[in-house]
């Protein structure tokens, strides 16, 4: 009998990790993400794996969010090496994501042994480092859309177009003679660039994401007008505008944006300033992967002779340099500045809080949610002060939250994904806070009369 185990991602939203054994005994790990947010969270990523990596046959990642893949570095250093299953855009978006990931946990390690050593105390180690990262990228193995590959006896592998940000997949799992389907995170069908999910048919066993199990978005086009108009208002204020963005996905989205406003001669500001060295490197990757792209977008591009996705949006100037991003802090007005981390816990943005966030004329503009314990959600919970680089900064800025980004389905779309399986296959809830993932319930069991189960963290069932 074939055995499904739930190890993370379940009844919360980072972690993602599933344990497929088939009949045979051959054992594939579905994602290994890392667990984020707050300290007890970050914690988890310590504690061992519930299996052992050397006896792993595969791995497969839906995409390359770190909150998938982050743990890959972990499994590499506990010895597994055997492939690692992605699509080709992951797989490059992996070597991005891990090598940062490896680089901020050193230095995390870096900075606590410092004060450690003042008190006495002994010294950590990093979660991993950057040659386990190596390692780990050095074990992928790039699966293209809809190619099936058999990635263990008795287990073959299909990876669909999931829509979320480029390269994720809704990855489908042959195990012996029962198919089963994981949404991975399944695209806002608005988010631009990105194709929709792609619509299956045919299982026996779904896990389903639940992000926003319990609600829709804004519109995007009513959220491109709010952003407009804000544009419009710091235009006329005469200060800058601050945007912290995810530098894989977000950042895209927000060039994309912002490119369609300045050919619609709609940017009433001179200048747009990528400041990420991370989202810059993404850019390319992006440019590269432009085949695919959503046919209107890629149209779009295409009518313009838009070959790098920068090129779309004339105005935007890319700092990678720590010396191009300190030049920024001399501009006073008309810039727009879109720099990570998202959640304002780290990276350049605070470097321009520290420069802008006093200033009356100045606005913030977050484009995504913001988690509980950042600094992010202290400004959007209405913080008048805080602090920055060991900086107490007052909050003078005007604070913008924009609802209609989101690179999640919302409940119409995960409602509208599932009812695409004919014969109601199982149905299991995952990565999702459990309020949402209940409310989701609620919402299948009253529409089709299905039930969803919400799986408990370790819950183990038959396939
Ligand atoms: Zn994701």
């Amino acid at each position: 009998m074939a055995l499904l185990t739930f190890i993370g991602a379940v009844q919360q939203v980072t972690g993602s990790c599933y344990l497929i054994e088939s009949r045979q005994g051959a054992k594939v790990l579905l994602e290994c993400g890392m667990h984020q947010g707050r300290r007890e969270q970050q914690e988890l990523n310590r504690s061992s794996f519930p299996f052992a990596p050397r006896e792993l046959d595969a791995v497969v990642i839906s995409h390359a969010h770190l909150d998938h893949s982050g743990l890959l570095p972990r499994l590499a250093a506990e010895g597994y090496r055997g492939p690692i299953h992605a699509t080709e855009a992951s797989c490059e978006l992996l070597e991005l994501m891990l090598l940062d990931s490896a680089f901020l946990q050193e230095k995390d390690a870096e900075w606590e042994n410092r004060w450690r050593a003042r008190q006495g105390k002994p010294a950590i180690t990093p979660l991993y480092t950057t040659a386990h990262a190596e390692q780990a990228l050095s074990q992928r193995q790039p699966l293209a859309y809809g190619k099936t590959q058999e990635v263990a006896p008795g287990v073959r592998l299909t990876l669909h177009n999931a829509g979320h940000i480029l390269g994720s997949a809704i990855v489908e799992l042959q195990v012996d003679d029962r198919r089963l389907v994981f949404s991975g995170d399944l695209g806002n069908t608005c988010s631009p660039l990105m194709q929709p999910p792609a619509r299956l048919s045919e299982a026996d066993v779904v896990l389903m994401e639940s992000t926003y199990g319990d609600r829709d978005h804004r519109s995007s086009e009513d959220t491109l007008e709010q952003l407009a108009a804000i544009l419009q208002q710091a235009h006329e204020e005469g200060g800058n505008v601050l945007i912290p963005s995810f530098a894989v996905g977000r950042s895209q989205d927000l060039i994309y944006y912002l490119g369609r406003f300045y050919q619609e001669g709609r940017l009433p500001q001179q200048a747009v300033f990528l400041d990420s060295p991370m989202a810059i490197r993404a850019n390319a990757i992006y440019s590269h992967f432009h085949h695919q792209f959503a046919e209107q977008d890629r149209a779009a591009l295409a009518a313009r002779c838009v070959r790098r996705i920068e090129d779309w949006l004339p105005v935007l100037r890319c700092t990678p340099t720590a010396e191009d991003s300190m030049a920024i802090n001399r501009i006073r007005s008309g810039a727009i500045i879109i720099a990570g981390a998202g959640m304002c816990n780290g990276g350049r943005i605070v470097h321009h809080f520290k420069h802008n966030l006093w200033r009356e004329n100045c606005h913030l503009i977050f484009p995504g949610f913001q988690a509980r314990g950042t600094l992010g959600r202290q400004i959007v919970d209405g913080a008048d002060m805080v602090k920055v680089l060991h900086q107490r900064i007052a909050v003078k800025a005007t604070v913008h939250t924009l609802g209609g980004f989101s690179a999640h389905a919302g409940q119409s779309q995960l409602l509208e994904w599932a009812g695409n399986f004919a014969h109601r296959p199982e149905l299991h809830l995952v990565h999702g806070e459990l309020e949402k993932m209940q409310a989701l319930q609620e919402a299948l069991r009253k529409r089709f009369d299905w039930h969803a189960h919400i799986p408990e963290p370790g819950e183990r069932i038959a396939l």
